[in-house]
């Protein structure tokens, strides 16, 4: 059969395999399947087309208009998922892999489209934090700003995820306003590129935005500089090798780096066997071990129960892993697949022989594989248990990427803690446990190794979602042996595509470049009332200043009785008096803000549709009977929503009769177009 011919996409233009190809095996049956990779790849036209083409392109568009642009992608792929699908049985992945890789995929693109809706401005500049105050008048200001770097973003995969690797990273480049090279690992490239292909026959991205290198990535990283990204995902050699480039250390070239790990999972000191905690264990670890044939960077390698636990440990676990139905993938009633070729089983089978050095073989079977299979890159489960893991050394560094994991006994929670540590800094460790204190503890003394801690028992077993799922919501990467790398973590990962800078300036020039009022910024007074106006006619500064109302005793006692909220501040002057925040008896905090909503409203039907909420309110001041009120209502921000409203931030000041400040907040309304 003719082996699939998989192309880079390269300023432009797909770019066939040539000099220097190499061929890729299918890992079911280990036969020659595709080739990939041309040595006289053009890399600095590739650069050149992303700096110059793809960066401007992107940012000239606002953080709304490139989260459109990445829910569209995932619609793209969503409506062609079966293609992915059926390139990716030859990498060994069973149909529920393909979840987890290909929807799980997908899923990422959507969160991040639609935290770039919710969570960035309708912009250009990212507001990074609240205003600094930094003189005492308030003429002059700090705000962290983030603007796209106007490099590239090169995106180095590992073979496990060919879709989710790829689309994890491209998401936040893209939110930023960054064009991406991606460069998949070689064995699983051509479900890469298929999903490239998807994506650009969809006719949604600016041309330079994006490109493929499937095979070798020539000598790319030595033409980088600071305004361009790696972030690398593989094995720990490859990422020290790569990270110790000298143009990349000589330009300061960021590089994210998400490496193996050795995590763990606790079961904790209530978790006896019959317990729901128990069971949960046993079934999380034996879906970590399999999942993927064990090809996750997140899969649990270590299991650390309370010695006494070990031995029904061992047993529960390994009744469990011998129901695992290994073969083709294709196969629907096939639970494990294959590792992704002939060289990765190589690999796992030698480094499990160095665990067996320290620890002994508890369970294995039989994977009882024949014809075609027989060839393909079939591992079977594979449990150690570890007696003196105080000693031991290499079962707490050694990753063996497929289904191999070590039972090791703790002491008391300290120890615990202490093993889970010797990883030297993990992804993720999971602990199993219904215990809340023992929880804290584990979190303080490992929160310190560990890039995320997932607590799981019998309140949340049901919405829980796995050990070993990296979720867009939450950072996915960890100290040390991990890489030292953050992904994700919604816009905590978009950041890593942009520049922080610390602007200093006057309210105005602030104003200007977050385009958000900030107060000492002009206040323009509108031409009408501001809820007459259109959510598209209202402008950043426009600001209402309101008639002044005075505050009598009547209102008190009325607003007293009318709420029932007769709080001794408001009804007893005597023991208000003895309170140190008053100086008698003072109206509510709810009268001011009530009689606020009724000096700046405008009553008549009109754009304003709803209030949606109030933020960051604050009573500075108390206001007793006989002070009077008014209100500065100035329009701080916009956010359109739909194509028929958007929401209105307004900065509300009220301030008494000496111009002090009684209270300040945020309200928010959805104004029609
Ligand atoms: P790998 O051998 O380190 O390769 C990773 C990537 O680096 C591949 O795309 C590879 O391309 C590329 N690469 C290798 N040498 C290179 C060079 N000199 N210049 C440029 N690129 C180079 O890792 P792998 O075998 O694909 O993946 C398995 C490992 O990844 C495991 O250790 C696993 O724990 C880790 N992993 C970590 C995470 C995480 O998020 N932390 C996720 C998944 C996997 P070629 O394939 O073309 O060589």
């Amino acid at each position: 059969m003719a082996l699939q011919q998989i192309s880079s996409f390269a300023a432009g233009q797909w770019v066939a395999p040539g000099a220097g190809a190499r061929t890729i095996a299918s890992a079911i049956t280990g036969a020659p399947i595709a080739s990939a990779g041309n040595d006289a790849l053009d890399v600095l036209a590739m650069l050149d087309h992303a700096r110059n083409t793809g960066g401007p392109a992107l940012r000239k568009l606002g953080f709304h208009d490139r989260a459109r642009m990445i829910k569209a992608l995932g619609q793209a792929l969503t409506a062609r998922k079966a293609e992915l699908y059926a390139a990716s049985f030859d990498t060994g992945a069973t149909q529920s892999d393909h979840l987890i890789d290909i929807d799980g995929g997908i899923g990422t693109m959507f969160v991040f489209a639609s935290k770039g809706r919710r969570e960035m401005p309708d912009g250009q500049i990212y507001l990074d934090g609240e205003v600094e105050q930094l003189s005492r008048n308030g003429t002059f200001l700090g705000q962290h700003v983030c603007t796209p770097l106007q490099g590239v973003a090169v995106h180095i995969n590992a073979f496990n995820f060919p879709v989710w690797g790829m689309l994890e990273k491209l998401a936040p480049t893209l939110l930023a306003g960054v064009p991406s090279i991606v460069k998949p690992a070689t064995n699983s490239c051509y479900v890469t590129e298929l999903a490239v292909r998807i994506m650009l026959e969809a006719d949604i991205l600016p041309a330079g935005a994006l490109q493929l290198v499937s095979g070798g990535l020539g000598d790319m990283l030595d033409h980088l500089d600071c305004q361009d990204v790696v972030s690398f995902t593989g094995s720990a050699d490859t990422a020290l090798k790569l990270r110790s480039n000298p143009v990349i250390l000589q330009n300061s070239v960021r590089f994210v780096a998400e490496q193996d790990s050795l995590n763990a999972s606790i079961l904790g000191p209530d978790a006896e066997p019959g317990t729901p905690e128990f069971d949960l264990f046993i079934k999380e670890v034996a879906r970590e071990m399999t999942t993927k044939a064990g090809q996750k960077c997140t899969a649990i390698r270590r299991i650390i129960a309370p010695q006494p636990r070990v031995e029904a440990v061992i047993e529960a676990l390994s009744a469990r892993l011998a129901k695992t139905v290994i073969g083709d993938p294709r196969d629907e009633a096939t639970r494990m697949g294959a590792l992704v070729s002939g060289g990765q089983k190589a690999d796992v089978l030698a480094k499990a022989a160095i665990i067996g050095q320290e620890a002994e073989l508890v369970f294995t079977m039989d994977p009882g594989l024949s014809g075609d299979l027989a060839n393909g890159a079939f591992v079977p489960p594979m449990l150690f248990h570890c007696a003196d893991p105080d000693r031991a050394q290499r079962v707490h560094d050694t990753e063996a990427f497929g289904p191999v994991s070590t039972v090791m006994g703790y002491r008391d929670m300290d120890h615990a803690v202490t093993l889970a540590n010797r990883g030297g800094g993990s992804l993720v460790t999971s602990l199993i446990t219904h215990d809340a204190d023992v929880a804290r503890d584990v979190v303080m003394g490992a929160g310190a190794f560990h890039g995320r801690i997932y607590i799981n028992n019998r309140d949340s077993m049901k919405e829980s979602t796995g050990h070993g799922s990296p979720l867009p919501h939450m950072v996915h990467g960890g100290p040390g042996r991990a890489g030292g790398g953050e992904e994700m973590g919604g816009v905590r990962g978009v950041k890593h595509y942009m520049q922080r800078t610390a602007v200093q300036g006057s309210p105005e020039m602030l104003a200007r470049i977050g385009g958000k009022w900030v107060p000492g910024a002009t206040e323009v007074a509108g031409p009408a009332h501001p809820f007459t106006r259109r959510y598209n006619e209202l402008s950043i500064g426009e600001t209402l200043n309101t008639a002044s109302r005075t505050v009598t005793m009547d209102d008190i006692e009325h607003f007293a009785h009318f709420t029932g909220d007769t709080f001794y501040a408001h009804m007893d002057d005597a023991a208000a008096k003895r309170n140190p925040f008053f100086p008698g008896r003072v109206a509510h905090g709810y009268l001011l803000l009530s009689f606020a909503a009724g000096l700046f409203v405008e009553p008549n039907e009109g754009p304003v549709l709803a209030n949606t909420g109030l933020d960051g309110l604050r009573f500075m001041k108390p206001v007793s009977a006989g002070d009077s009120i008014k209100v500065r209502l100035s329009v701080k921000a916009k956010t359109r929503r739909t194509d028929e409203y958007g929401e209105v931030r307004w900065h509300v000041t009220l301030t008494n009769q000496d111009d002090e400040q009684v209270a300040e907040y945020e309200l928010l309304t959805m104004n029609a177009y």
